[in-house]
């Protein structure tokens, strides 16, 4: 899929998310799974990546990605000499075709770009990045080591798991409501469910972004079967949201 907001820019920048289809892994990681660590044939991934570089139109070799930890730990990229970055769940770039990739299966792939300052930023946002604040501390370091106004920042939120889906305990949502409010829990039917998406586009807006700048893709991925799902399937493949500046 592709963001609305990023459609103006095209001719600076390239943005999308990929979805399970035409890669070459079996199930439970049908088909075009692009993550090494979730047990699926390295052999399957590494030929998946090179159809999704394909896909994309980007170098492999340039292709920076993360070693993600549900951190809040941002890094700054100024060349493609390391693909893998450890530990680490936001990468920053103002350079030129340098593609900045996050995989998921349920949490928030966060895109960032500021079309002024040309940097862009691909950003795990999960429940406990999202607690810890990942996206404002993105747009901080956008703001200190580059310049960026937040004002001028656009934002899209990739596919992920929604309210409809996203159930959690009553210790988890206590800690929501009393962290953060009553506007991120739903109550229904005798459970609790997690409004991520709405978490993130509050704590964006308070870093400084204007409301028409960030875009919520309305896929949840725990209904759409043409997107991993970690809580639907357990063992799983994962997906990837892509960033790159022409
Ligand atoms: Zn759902």
């Amino acid at each position: 899929m592709t963001f609305e907001i990023f459609k103006p820019h095209e001719e600076q920048l390239f943005c999308a998310v990929s979805d399970r289809h035409g890669g070459v892994s079996p199930a439970p990681y049908d088909t075009l799974n692009i993550a090494l660590h979730v047990g699926d044939d390295p052999k399957n991934v590494l030929r998946n990546r090179i159809i999704l570089a394909a896909k994309f139109d980007y170098l492999s070799e340039n292709l920076i990605f993360m070693e993600q930890t549900h951190s809040t730990n941002v890094v700054v990229i100024e060349d493609a000499a390391t693909n893998k970055i450890e530990n680490c769940d936001a990468i920053v770039t103002d350079r030129p075709n340098i593609p900045l990739m996050v995989m998921v299966a349920d949490c928030i792939p966060l895109m960032l770009y500021d079309p002024v300052k040309r940097v862009i930023a691909a950003v795990h946002a999960g429940r406990n990045g999202t607690f810890g604040d990942i996206g404002p501390k993105t747009v901080s370091v956008m703001q200190e080591r580059f310049g960026c106004d937040p004002a001028d920042i656009l934002a899209g939120l990739g596919p992920s798991i929604h309210a409809c889906c996203y159930e959690v305990g009553e210790d988890l949502a206590d800690i929501t409501l009393k962290s953060f409010g009553e506007r991120y829990i739903r109550k229904r039917e005798g459970g609790s469910y997690l409004d991520l998406q709405t978490l993130n586009f509050d704590r964006l807006r308070q870093a400084g972004l204007k409301t028409e700048n960030i875009e919520i893709s309305p896929l949840c991925t725990a209904c759409e079967s043409d997107f991993f799902s970690y809580r639907r399937e357990g063992t799983t493949g994962r997906f990837a949201g892509v960033i790159k500046l022409r």
